[in-house]
Parts: structure tokens; C-alpha cells; sequence
């Protein structure tokens, strides 16, 4: 798989009247072709520093961005302007242009390509059908919903054939369902058209719908990268576990008691094995989270249980849900 974007110990020091702030701090990752690749972190954390180096609105201070082995850095304006062109880009707050019709709003980037008319508007209508808004080219912006209007500036982004889909919080203004359905639409456009994505985001919820791989940017710095089932279901880092974990839902009922946590996948996710655990062995656990989670259509879950005072009981469940395949980790108490 070719690399569309590598950065290597990217930095960023911003400077306002003499004062520094080192929004990023050797950021290291790939994007490989195909990809959709989720980048989350907390507000601040320099999710918005990141994505802008990518196609060079924000020149780095150290490292360097690579767009399919070129290093942004040495490209001349022209050569920028062509690389700038491949790189297309949506964002929270649309930018459609009000005046301007739906149609023309999408035939833009064909108009700055120098593309003909009749071919523009062939082109834009297509775009129009992907996004199933076809019976809405004459329609204003204004006249839309948010859902439809970040649908036109998907159309838009997608008429002059872009290699790279950059989405800034393209959903962060949107209700749930109107989420979902963008999402189900860039995951589809993602599908149909090779389309790499990369999705910048706050919110978990949208890494687990549609991400293949997520890099997690804390403070500046990247906290932890890699596939979303691989985070999911091991979090490493403190960053990855606040976002995988979001609150500290443990209340254990005794000070001895000992806290696990089951992790389970696809396969396991469905199966009743508290039940079987209590029917087998006779011994039971205190639920004190549950978790369940689907990841790329796939189910994971996961259990924070209170196991028995009895160390021999505690090893005997342990092993139960051992031999069932489910991971067994332990967990510190609050
Ligand atoms: P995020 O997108 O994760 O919310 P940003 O990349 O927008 O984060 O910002 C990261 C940090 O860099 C923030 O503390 C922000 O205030 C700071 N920052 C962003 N742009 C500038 C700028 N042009 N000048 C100075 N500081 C900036």
C-alpha cells in the first residue's frame, strides 16, 4: 500500500508578540492509500495544527510532512498548488458559498481546474447523485439542512478527484443521526472510490464508526497510533484509556476485593458467559462496568467485574473466562 502522508518528528512553535507555544512535538505517523484514519484528541491538543501541515497551510518548525514521498517543504508554489488540488477539504462549519446555488457551489473546484462548462456541469451532477442530492442543484445553501449542506461540501470536495479526503470535525455540528449519515456516507465514499480519509475529531464515537487505524494527539504529542480494534481492546497510553474509558465508573463493594477487566472480541461478544460462569462453577462476580462497542461491524466489549474475596475463587473465574478466550486484565481500584 503506498504512503499518502508521512510525517516525521513534526513540530510546531507558534510565535505571537515574542511569546512561543509548541502546539506539536515530534509528531511521527503514515496515512497509508485507502486508509481511514482517524486523528482525536481533546480540544487544544493540536488536532487542527496537525491536519493543516498536511498540505502545508502550516509550515512546520521541525520534521518534516511527506505527500506520497515529496517532501512538502521543498515544493515550489506551483508545485504546491498541484498537491493542494489532490488534498481536498471539509470542515464543521461547510464554508459553502451562500450566493451561489448548490450546483455552482460544486462546480467550483472545476472552474478553478479550468474544466469546460457542459463538462463542469456533468461532473457536478454526478457528484450531486453520490451524495443523493441530485433534485437539490438549484436550492441555496441557506434552504438546506446542516446534514444536506455538509453532503453538497462533500460533492464539492470530491469533483476534482482528490486523492485525500482531510474532514475537520465535519460532524461536530451535526445532530446523531445526521452524524451517522455522514459518516455512512464517507465510509461508502471511502469503499467505492479508494478514497483515503483522514477524519479529525473530538469524539470517539466517530473513530469507531468509520476509522481503520486513529493516532491519538495529547497535549501536542502523539500519545499512541494504530489500528481502532488494537486500541480498543488494549488502550495503552493514559490519553488512549481517558478516551476508551471516559469516566471511572468502579464502585467496589469491599476494601480486599479484587477488580478485573474482560476484554472480548467479535466472537465472544455475544455469548452469555456470565451466566455460563455461574452455571459452571457455581461462583459469581460483581458487574461493576459494561462496555459493549461495534468497531468496523465488528462487536467488542468490555467488564469491569468484582471477583470474589476467596483467592481460590478469584483463580478459578479467572481461568473460566481464560479457556473462553476473553482477555483477563487486572485493574487498579479508585
Ligand atoms: P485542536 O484542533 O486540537 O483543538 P489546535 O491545533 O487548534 O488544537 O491548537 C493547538 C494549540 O495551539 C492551542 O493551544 C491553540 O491555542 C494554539 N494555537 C493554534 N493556532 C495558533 C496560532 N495561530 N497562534 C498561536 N497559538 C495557536
Amino acid at each position: 500500500m503506498a504512503e499518502v502522508f508521512r510525517l516525521e518528528q513534526v513540530s510546531k512553535t507558534y510565535k505571537n508578540d515574542g511569546k512561543e507555544f509548541e502546539a506539536l512535538r515530534n509528531v511521527s505517523l503514515t496515512i497509508e492509500e485507502g486508509e481511514v484514519f482517524g486523528i482525536i484528541g481533546m480540544s487544544g491538543a493540536g488536532k487542527s495544527t496537525l491536519v493543516r501541515t498536511l498540505n502545508r497551510l502550516e509550515e512546520v518548525s521541525g520534521g518534516k510532512v511527506e505527500f506520497f514521498g515529496q517532501d512538502l517543504a521543498t515544493l515550489k508554489p506551483r508545485e504546491i498548488r498541484r498537491v493542494r488540488q489532490q488534498i481536498a477539504m471539509i470542515f464543521q462549519s461547510f464554508n459553502l458559498v451562500g450566493q451561489r446555488t448548490v450546483l455552482s457551489n460544486v462546480m467550483q473546484p472545476l472552474r478553478i481546474a479550468g474544466i469546460p462548462g457542459a463538462q463542469r456541469k456533468e461532473k457536478a451532477l454526478e457528484m450531486l447523485r453520490i451524495v443523493g442530492l441530485e433534485e437539490k442543484q438549484n436550492e441555496y445553501p441557506a434552504r438546506l439542512s446542516g446534514g444536506q449542506r455538509q453532503r453538497v461540501a462533500i460533492a464539492r470536495a470530491l469533483a476534482a478527484d482528490p486523492k485525500v479526503l482531510l474532514c475537520d470535525e465535519a460532524t461536530s455540528a451535526l445532530d446523531p443521526k445526521m452524524t451517522g449519515e455522514i459518516l455512512d456516507l464517507l465510509s461508502e465514499i471511502n469503499r467505492t472510490r479508494k478514497l483515503t480519509i483522514v477524519i479529525i475529531t473530538h469524539e470517539m464515537s466517530v473513530v469507531e464508526k468509520i476509522c481503520d487505524k486513529v493516532a491519538i494527539i495529547d497535549n501536542g504529542e502523539l500519545a499512541e497510533a494504530g489500528s481502532v480494534k488494537e486500541i480498543f481492546q488494549n488502550p495503552k497510553s493514559e490519553a488512549a484509556r481517558k478516551l476508551v474509558f471516559p469516566s471511572n465508573p468502579f464502585d467496589p463493594s469491599g476494601k480486599q476485593s479484587r477488580l478485573i477487566r474482560l476484554v472480548f472480541d467479535g466472537l465472544s461478544a455475544n455469548t452469555p458467559f456470565i451466566a455460563q460462569l455461574v452455571e459452571q462453577t457455581g461462583k459469581k462476580v460483581n458487574i461493576l462496568s459494561a462496555n459493549t462497542k461495534s468497531v468496523g461491524g465488528i462487536g467488542y466489549g468490555q467488564m469491569v467485574v468484582e471477583l470474589p474475596d476467596k483467592k481460590e475463587d478469584q483463580e478459578q473465574i479467572i481461568s473460566f473466562f481464560r479457556k473462553g478466550g476473553i482477555s483477563v486484565q487486572e485493574v487498579e481500584k479508585p
